[in-house]
């Protein structure tokens, strides 16, 4: 098959999708997949570029997932932008925009699901219950449907990404999962969708969340092995900023996403999730242990 240029074709069909990509791999065409709930911005755009630049043919899926979104979340609201996310589709080299409707992807309520061990179960999993179960069902769905691919997601969403990766490995999926560098705004607020409920003053103090990972990892690369030490750290710079409020400060390991080791060893994630009003925002880095 010819790899399309220019424009990006869009596909909202299960079958209309496998059907290009099955013509594709028989030509030997790589394929990269980035999976999106849409209303893209520079995160997923270098997410895009990754991918355009590791592959033959680039797909980019907009879905905004249901089953990962608790009662009293976000999920009527979460901003969509259908013709910027084509435009920024288009710009950062993708061929493929896969936008399928929730008819298309749950055409009856869901029978079967992932469910998840313990990796779901701290952080984002703690206070998001299902949340990932959620994510890992679809994800699973996308990669059953695109089939053989790299596919491309954010260190911004560490946990995702780490239970993604096992995901992959522990059900054999012909997926290779790769991650990649979250991108910021100049002050170190990370780039999200969400960041668009925040208002003028709770976005002026936003920052603080990549303050707090600062000081932790200064902490941590001077030499502090207590990790409860360093999660006091970040909890103490989080309440300076009187509009945030503190969901976790955690310095875990970074396969088990607990503190298996105490003291700390070798690599070390932090991570820190902050309420600012109707947002929830969250980031995190790696760092050694000095
Ligand atoms: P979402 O649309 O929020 O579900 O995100 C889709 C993908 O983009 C996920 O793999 C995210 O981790 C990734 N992503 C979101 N924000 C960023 C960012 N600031 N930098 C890099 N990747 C990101």
């Amino acid at each position: 098959m010819t790899v399309p240029a220019g424009r990006p074709v869009t596909e909202e069909t299960i079958g209309g999708l496998r059907a290009r990509l099955d013509e594709a791999r028989s030509g030997g065409h790589r394929v990269g997949l980035v999976p999106t709930m849409g209303f893209l911005h520079a995160g997923h755009r270098s997410l895009i570029e990754h991918a355009r630049s590791e592959n033959d043919l680039v797909v980019v899926s907009i879905f905004v997932n249901p089953l990962q979104f608790n009662p009293g979340e976000d999920f009527d609201d979460y901003p969509r932008d259908l013709d910027h996310d084509l435009a920024v589709c288009a710009r950062a080299g993708a061929d493929i925009v896969f936008t399928p409707g929730q008819d298309e992807m749950y055409p009856e309520p869901v029978a079967t699901t992932v469910r998840l061990g313990a990796l779901a179960d701290v952080l984002c999993g703690a206070s998001r219950p299902g949340h990932f179960d959620g994510v890992a069902t679809v994800v699973a769905k996308l990669f059953a449907i695109v089939g053989e691919c790299s596919a491309y997601f954010g260190e911004k969403d560490f946990q995702q990404l780490t239970i993604v990766s096992r995901m992959a490995k522990d059900l054999s999926l012909p997926v290779s999962v790769v991650g990649c560098p979250t991108v910021r705004e100049p002050d170190g607020l990370a780039l999200s969708s969400r960041n668009a409920y925040l208002s003028e003053a709770e976005r002026a103090q936003a920052p603080v969340l990549r303050r707090a990972l600062e000081a932790g990892e200064a902490l941590v690369e001077a030499g502090e092995t207590d990790g409860a030490v360093v999660e006091a750290r970040m909890t103490s710079v989080i309440s300076d900023a009187p509009l945030a409020t503190l969901d976790y400060a955690a310095a875990v390991s970074p396969t088990t996403l607990t503190r298996s080791q105490q003291p700390l060893q070798g690599d070390v994630r932090l991570l820190v999730a902050v309420r600012f009003g109707k947002a929830r925002l969250i980031d995190n880095l790696g760092c050694r242990t000095g």
